[in-house]
Order: C-alpha cells, then structure tokens, then sequence
C-alpha cells in the first residue's frame, strides 16, 4: 500500500441473512465453494496506511479475524439496517488505548446510531466497555485523510442510503434507484460496487438486471455486483453476466491508482 493507490477489500457480500441462510438447505446454502459463504455486507478501503470501514456488519468480528484487521481509522455509515451496523460494539478492541474513531454518515444515520446504540456515547459506561467514537453527520464530500470522501445519495425503497466515492472508486450498497442528482458525483467512477440483491426483483434493492443497467448508466470499467442472496451462485451464473460486470465475494482484493 503506497500512497497513490487505493485498496478496497470486500469484507462481507451477502445480504441481511448471510449465505448460507440459516435453516435452508438450497443449493447454494450447501455449497462448499467458498465465494458461495457471504457474511454481511461491509468494505474496507485503504489508502496512504489508514484503514476506513464502510458500516459494520454483523459479521464484523469475523471479517477483521479473516483479513488480519489491525487497525480502524475511521468508519463511513451507508444507514443504519441492522446488518450494516450491528458489528458496532466490536469496534471497541481498536480504541481500548484511547484512541477515538471518526464515524461519518448522513445526520440521520449518526442520530440513529446515538440512539439505538446509547451506552457507547454515555459516560456511565467505563470506556473499555464500549467503543470510542465520535459521530460526524455529512452531506458534501469532505477530506479524510488527505483524501477526498464524496456521499452519493441512493434511495433504499423508502429510505435514504449514502454511497462513497473515493477517487476512481464508487461503493453504492443497498440502493433501489441512484438518483438523476447523483450521477454527476459518479463521473469518470472506474470501479463500481453495487447492490443486486438476487434475480427476481424486490422493492428496496436492485436486482442484478437492474444494477447491470446502474452500471451502464454509470458508465464503470468494472463493476461487482454484492449485498447477494442465496438465489446467486457465483460460479454457474457469472457466466451469464455480460462483460466488466462479476459477482463480489468475501475477501476479494482490488488496488487502483489513487491520483493526487
Ligand atoms: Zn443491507
Ligand atoms: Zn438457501
Ligand atoms: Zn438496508
């Protein structure tokens, strides 16, 4: 990792449930192939030797085993679903010397998470049992370290989700349209992570016909689609996607460029 380049890494590409679901016993739930297994779905960006997460899955804990996490500089909130933010309370092995960890997110998202999670912003609380954070609620793109961080506005059915924009990179997870508004944030976007929950359509997320035309409009090189279900099974239908476009999966590793 220099500091010209950026690192993302899937940390989770399944769905709400994870795959395998529990209690189903489909095809792809029995699978053994390992890009088949997605824990909830959360990124890892890293660049100029900082380490920021986007949300903090259920799955967390898992996650940072998997990857060898050492360390958490900062944390982008997508919204606040359950799968997104649950992993929260694990955050608190990164700050148990006292550092803090910025947190970032729509105003809505950080007033969500000061309430639904209040003992980690209470004083009551010994701080080692709870993690160190401070909420900044953002709607403009802003600089983290020494890096330009730009919230794209997606809709999730009736809710407001934020997408990130980080150099030629874009992360729009659970998102149903990209707003008209948002493309212009969108331009010149190399690499594209989308949303596309499973084949058949659904109401709050893209289905993967539908995040391929996204991408199209978007206009990305390379495009992987995540937040999956149990209905994709990554080796038998990838086949059927058209070129630039592939299934994310947990672990998977790209470095792009990173122009000053
Ligand atoms: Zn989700
Ligand atoms: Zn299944
Ligand atoms: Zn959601």
């Amino acid at each position: 990792m220099t500091a010209g380049s950026l690192t993302l890494t899937i940390l989770g590409s399944g769905t709400s449930t994870g795959v395998p679901v529990l209690g189903c016993r489909c095809t792809v739930c029995r699978s053994t192939v390992p890009e088949n297994r997605r824990t909830r779905c959360s990124a890892l960006l890293r660049w100029g030797g900082h380490g920021v997460l986007i949300d903090t899955a259920t799955d967390f804990r898992q996650q940072a085993l998997r990857e060898g996490l050492e360390r958490v500089d900062a944390v982008l909130f997508s919204h606040t679903h359950a799968d997104h933010v649950h992993g929260i309370d694990d955050l608190r092995t990164f700050t148990l010397k006292g550092e803090t960890i910025p947190v970032y997110g729509s105003a809505e998202s950080m007033a969500t998470i000061q309430r639904v999670f209040a003992y980690i912003f209470s004083d009551e609380m010994e701080p080692g049992f709870r993690p160190r954070l401070t909420l900044s609620a953002v709607d403009a793109p802003f600089t983290l370290f020494d890096r330009t961080v730009v919230p794209v506005p997606l809709r999730h059915g009736q809710v407001a989700s934020f997408g990130y924009r980080v150099g030629g990179l874009a992360y729009l997870t659970d998102c149903s349209v990209v707003p008209e508004a948002s493309l212009p944030l969108l331009d010149g976007v190399e690499l594209l992570v989308i949303d596309a929950l499973r084949f058949t359509p659904h109401t709050t997320h893209f289905n993967v016909a539908e995040a391929v035309a996204a991408a199209r409009r978007i206009g990305a090189r390379r495009t992987l689609l995540t937040h999956l279900s149990h209905e994709v099974d990554h080796h038998r239908h990838a086949a059927g996607l058209p070129e630039g476009v592939e299934f994310a999966y947990d672990g998977q590793t790209i470095t792009l460029p990173l122009p000053d």
